[in-house]
């Protein structure tokens, strides 16, 4: 068995006694074990302030860059191992495994690219400068992004321990922040394999990444008004630690990316059989498996037109019978466990709630045959398909978000003002799909849509067969949504990097503006 350590202060640091398990959730069987006692956080955070930042502001972006891409390199290296911690730790499939950790990788790689075209700057500008008074065209403002002084600390959810902690790391060591990254303690062995090989590459100057291996103790007390806090996980965690001594008294930069109910809307032109058609049905079946519909970009609510609901609920259904369920270990399963048998109990209560409000036409929240795996043993679910007639006067399903194979199929009369409606009523959403080659439809639903979702992934005929899938998170798009979904926003190229860099205005002498910093 793993003994899970942390890398602060230059070092690694093994907790004592009493230690938390790591379980594989086909077996039950504990693969490793984690405590973080004893670490002093406000060391680390000045570790990181001290040593870390000051080397990385040094860097130029290339530079950056170029650490990013070695980065990537090593853990692309190490990818079979990866994958199998990943299998082993979180109830992936290979397939889940690889889209996480490759995710991982394709990010790092992704913003060393961009790191490569900023070339030797060390800030960046924003803009030109401007003339500020009219008649004076000496006295200019230009707009500059310098990074932080702070940390980046880094808290991230149980359900993509790889893509999760390398996505926010590439972002703010670009921007030339250091990092303190602390991954869900149920499945943060295969972050700590990846911390093991960031560390042993050597590529990163001293205090520019260090990782804390389970629970973090009060090293959230220690945060500033230079320090970035970027959370991924349940909206209710959000809300405790945007309750917290930085956020409220010294203006820490906070960046949510919480729980989200996401919708796939069938336009009113799709028939079945139509390209398109089977475009979506397919889209909501691997949304809902993949992962184990454990994805905060998973499809929740299935918006289709009145009277195709029996035909999207029985396509759905047949797809989803083909979905072996099972210990990923064996031959041809392609939906493993939920990542942790905690949240065996939240899917059942989830689907109960929604069973109130809606009929289950699809699986049963507490039957599962499960291939390959010991009777009784292991956090296995079947995918529940729920049918929802009136959407409207419904709550739980614009509401509950069960983090699981579950997803609600809910008629809409039709029209974009309708589903527009029924979209909004999640709260704001991390991303919503459309498919349909109605062109005003289109683009009366994205008009509406687009102020209740980070993102639309919009489908007609012409690129169904191109797209890339639903719940695929691209690093030269933002990734977030408002209200409900957390209000964060991040990655979108070098948009992102904003959340770890501050705007400064700079007012003088045009000629020395543009000379010293443009
Ligand atoms: P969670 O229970 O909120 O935990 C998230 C992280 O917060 C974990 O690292 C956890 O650490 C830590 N944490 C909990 N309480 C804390 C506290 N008081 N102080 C400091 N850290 C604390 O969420 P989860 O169950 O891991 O993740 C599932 C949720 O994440 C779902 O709702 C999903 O939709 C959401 N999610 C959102 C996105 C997105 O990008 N929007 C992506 C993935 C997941 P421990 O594990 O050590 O307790």
């Amino acid at each position: 068995m793993v003994r899970l350590q942390s890398y602060v202060l230059g070092a690694w640091h093994e907790g004592a006694a009493p230690f938390r398990s790591l379980i594989d959730p086909a077996t039950e069987e504990v693969v490793a074990e984690t405590s973080t006692s004893g670490i002093d956080y406000a060391a680390v955070m000045n570790h990181a302030r001290e040593v870390g930042g000051p080397a990385l502001r040094a860097m130029t972006f290339a530079e950056r860059g170029a650490a990013l891409k070695a980065i990537s390199k090593a853990l692309y290296a190490k990818r079979e191992w990866l994958i199998e911690v990943a299998m082993a730790n979180g109830g992936n499939t290979r397939g889940d495994a690889k889209f996480d950790v490759d995710g991982a990788t394709g990010t790092l790689s992704y913003y060393a690219y961009l790191g490569k075209t900023l070339g030797d700057r060390t800030y960046l500008t924003d803009g030109d400068s401007e003339a500020l008074i009219p008649g004076n065209a000496r006295f200019h403002g230009l707009h500059i992004r310098v990074p932080k002084r702070g940390v980046a600390v880094h808290v991230n959810a149980f359900n993509f321990p790889a893509w999760g902690t390398f996505e926010k790391a590439a972002v703010a060591l670009l921007a030339g922040v250091p990092v303190v990254s602390k991954p869900a303690t149920a499945t943060a062995w295969l972050a700590y394999e990846m911390t093991k090989i960031v560390v042993e590459s050597g590529v990163l100057p001293a205090g520019a990444f260090q990782f804390i291996g389970g629970s973090c103790g009060d090293l959230l007390d220690n945060l500033t008004g230079q320090d970035i806090l970027a959370f991924t996980g349940s909206a209710n965690t959000a809300a405790t630690l945007r309750a917290g001594k930085g956020p409220v008294s010294a203006s820490t930069a906070v960046n949510i990316e919480a729980d989200s109910l996401n919708s796939a809307v069938l336009g009113p032109d799709v028939q079945r059989g139509d390209d398109l058609y089977h475009w979506f049905i397919n889209s909501v079946r691997l949304e809902m498996t993949q992962k184990a519909g454990q994805k905060c970009t998973a499809i929740r609510r299935v918006f289709v037109p009145e009277g195709m609901a029996e035909a999207v609920i029985e396509d759905l259904s047949e797809e989803l019978g083909r979905i072996v369920i099972g210990d990923p270990r064996a031959d041809g399963v392609r939906m493993g466990p939920l990542s942790d048998m905690s949240q065996l109990d939240d899917y059942r209560e989830g689907v109960g709630q929604l069973a109130q409000e809606a009929a289950i036409v699809y699986g049963s929240p507490t039957e599962v045959e499960a291939r390959g795996a010991t009777p009784g043993k292991g956090a296995f679910v079947s995918p529940v398909l729920l049918h929802c007639t009136d959407p409207h006067g419904a709550e739980h399903v614009h509401a509950r978000e069960v983090f699981g194979p579950v997803a609600t199929v809910m008629p809409y009369d039709g029209t974009a003002g309708d589903v527009g409606a029924l979209v909004a009523r999640g709260g704001g959403s991390l991303v919503s799909s459309v498919a349909t080659s109605d062109k005003k439809f289109l683009q009366a639903l994205a008009l509406d849509a687009a102020a209740w979702n980070g993102r639309l992934l919009l489908v007609d005929k012409k690129v169904s067969d191109t797209v890339t899938p639903h719940g695929m998170v691209l690093p030269s798009c933002v990734h977030g949504g408002p209200g409900r979904a957390g209000g964060g926003e991040e990655l979108g190229g070098l948009r992102g990097l904003d959340l770890y860099l501050q705007r400064s205005a700079l007012q003088g002498n045009v000629a020395l503006l543009n000379k010293l910093f443009a």
